[in-house]
């Protein structure tokens, strides 16, 4: 069986990249993985400007002067000043351009004003609160290099930077299917046997904050010919992801199905939870994830499989965050498989902490409440002490209570 490492590697060697590019505007670029290098229109700062509301002067002037200039003149936002006048000072505005001649500014609080002279004081220095052109960044310098994901705070450069439409990949199309002749919705009330199904909408959900456009298969039952129906469509997407059916009981027809109409790279993999996972692919397009059925194997799997694809597809680099965190309780188990504990992270005197969760069963939601995170154990791990060191891996911190 596989080790994840060996799986993941796998799996990168198994993705077929994006290859349609798309222009959109900066209203749409959020989330979106740029796929062309992108240069910078203008230089930042486009001028040389005052960093603080004050007065402009030129320094080599004040020793001549007494330290008191003659005020002269004014540079607004949006203004083209004149030149300062030889042995004056410019009332200046924060962002409005630093007139010629001038070498620095003194913010307004530092100065006494009376008789229409500044008296600025002896500490000035020349360069001081002026920003200077493109110390930012320069007009053709890379901003971006294909594979960035852009977040909202590269909305704001890009904005800054002149640029109205970015290159991105073109969304790719997903495929999700549930599996399970188990499987039923609200309202539907249950009858004897049955479960109500809650892996597809995670996934599809997961998928679409991923960039993907998705399409729901919804519920299939466990039945070859339907199943095969359904699946045999596969080529018309980049990924197809599906949820149960993945194991080795004879109604688990998924990965036989797939087996079938395309090539599997790996199935099972030694984690836990999530080890009855497989990834393959259908024809020179699609990518398929044969998910395992039971609700947290399913979201570990999406984690370490399904995004890493996402990301990979779009030319990105993708690693799981980890940080060394303090055991909150002990945790014992038998070596064997690498682990993900669902985890509560939480930060204690100044101190990452973890806590394992009550309830590990794969089968069991009710610990997704508080998971923040998750420990990872390592394969020879028996488990750990209350105080020992750990590896977190943080989800989304700011959700959850
Ligand atoms: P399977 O992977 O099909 O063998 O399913 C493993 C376990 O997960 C079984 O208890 C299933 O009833 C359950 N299960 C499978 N698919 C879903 C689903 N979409 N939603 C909730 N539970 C599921
Ligand atoms: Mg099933």
């Amino acid at each position: 069986m596989l080790t994840l490492k060996e799986a993941q590697a796998a799996l990168l060697a198994g993705i077929v990249p994006a290859q349609a590019v798309e222009a959109v505007p900066l209203a749409q670029a959020a989330g979106r993985f740029v796929a062309r290098a992108l240069r910078a229109a203008v230089d930042n700062p486009a001028f040389d400007n005052s960093a603080m509301d004050g007065y402009a002067l030129a320094v080599a002037d004040l020793a001549t002067q007494g330290f008191a200039l003659p005020l002269a003149g004014e540079a607004g936002c949006g203004d083209a000043p004149a030149a300062l006048a030889p042995g004056t000072a410019m009332r200046i505005f924060t962002g409005a351009p630093l007139p010629a001649g001038a070498d620095a500014v003194v913010i307004q609080e530092d100065v006494k004003l009376h008789d229409g002279k500044v008296t600025i004081p002896r500490s000035v220095q020349p360069g001081q609160n002026i920003r200077r052109r493109a110390e930012d960044f320069g007009v053709g310098e890379i901003l971006y290099e294909p594979g960035r994901r852009f977040t909202y705070y590269d909305i704001a450069l890009l904005g800054a930077a002149g640029i109205a439409k970015v290159p991105v990949y073109a969304r790719p199309r997903a495929l999700v299917v549930a599996t399970g002749n188990e499987l039923v919705a609200p309202p539907t009330l249950l009858e004897p046997g049955q479960i109500y199904e809650s892996n597809r909408l995670p996934t599809i959900l997961q998928l679409q904050d991923l960039g993907a456009e998705v399409v729901d298969g919804g519920v299939a039952r466990d039945d070859p010919a339907a199943l095969r129906a359904l699946l045999e469509r596969s080529g018309d997407y980049d990924f197809v992801v599906t949820s149960g059916g993945a194991s080795v009981g004879e109604r688990d027809l998924v990965k036989q199905i797939f087996a079938e109409i395309g090539k599997i790279d790996f199935w099972k993999v030694k984690i836990k939870p999530g080890k009855p996972v497989a990834f393959g692919r259908v024809g020179d397009r699609t990518h398929f994830f044969a998910l395992p059925g039971n609700p947290v194997s399913s979201l570990v799997t999406f984690k370490l499989f399904v995004e890493p694809a996402l990301y990979a597809w779009h030319r990105s680099s993708w690693t799981l965050p980890e940080f060394p965190a303090i055991a909150a309780n002990e945790f014992r188990r038998h070596a064997g498989r690498m682990e993900f504990l669902r985890a509560r992270l939480y930060m204690e005197n100044g101190r990452l902490m973890a806590r394992a969760l009550k309830g590990q069963g794969s089968h069991m939601l009710g610990p997704l409440r508080e998971t923040n995170g998750f420990i990872k154990l390592d394969e020879d791990s028996t488990g750990f002490e209350e105080g020992a060191t750990v590896t977190a891996v943080p989800l989304r911190l700011d959700i959850g209570a």
